[in-house]
């Protein structure tokens, strides 16, 4: 399929995260979802300003963006969009589900795709019903989430319009490769080699840096 081709289709899948940094995992299940479904694209969205992670300062939009450029410039399957990082103010995935459609116009097809961590969560999201209207909800499986809880947490209803996956397994989060780095460890094999070499460089997630010396303030 000619890259063009690729670029035009109204059928693929959405992968949304904060992606910081992106990883292997999120990778193989993008890939995974494609081949399965046939898609020809996989657009990965990382968000703006998340609105479930407040606790802590994440990473810049922007840096986030470029990791997740570098993880995915060698297929020509996935693009990146700066949808939500271009949208002031917290990003919600029914809004994003939506433009997209928009945009795509008529016969657009999309495959909203979440580990299960994520699809566990969902009715805090902002109406979640909608969500389930505006596109095909791909749930993976990820290590230490049980989607089995899935008819218990959101209803029978809701349960039976998500299509489970099982996609090959890896115990790899963003959170792990955050700490690895504070601490100045191997973050190799968690993340593709451009991704590690920009962690690197700028210095992502270091926690050892010595804040700079404030100036001497004149006391005359
Ligand atoms: P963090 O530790 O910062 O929460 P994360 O590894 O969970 O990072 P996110 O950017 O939060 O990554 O996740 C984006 C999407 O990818 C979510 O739907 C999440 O459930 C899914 N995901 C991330 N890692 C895995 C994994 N190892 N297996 C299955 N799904 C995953
Ligand atoms: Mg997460």
């Amino acid at each position: 399929m000619a890259t063009d081709e690729i670029a035009r289709s109204r059928r693929l899948a959405v992968m949304g995260g904060t992606f910081d940094p992106i990883h292997f995992a999120h990778l193989l299940i993008a890939e995974d979802v494609r081949r399965r479904f046939r898609l020809p694209r996989v657009l990965f969205m990382p968000s703006g300003q998340p609105p479930h992670k407040d606790e802590r300062a994440v990473t810049s939009a922007e840096e986030r963006y470029i990791m997740a450029l570098l993880a995915t410039s060698d297929n020509p399957h996935f693009e990146v969009s700066r949808l939500e990082i271009d949208r002031p103010g917290p990003s919600y995935t029914i809004d994003t589900l939506r433009a997209l459609k928009s945009e795509l116009g008529e016969g657009a097809q999309l495959y909203f795709v979440t580990g299960a961590d994520a699809v566990l969560e969902i009715l805090t999201w902002r109406q979640p019903d909608a969500i389930l209207d505006e596109a095909t909800l791909v749930a993976v499986h990820r290590p230490g989430f049980d989607l089995a809880r899935l008819d218990e947490t959101l209803g029978a209803r809701r349960a039976s319009k998500i299509t489970v996956i099982e996609a090959a397994l890896a115990n790899i989060s963003s959170t792990m490769i955050r700490e690895l780095a504070a601490r100045g460890e191997s973050i190799r094999y968690l993340t593709p080699r451009p991704v590690i070499d920009y962690i690197h460089k700028h210095r992502l997630y270091r926690r050892d840096e010595v804040a700079p010396e404030p100036l001497e303030e004149t006391t005359a």
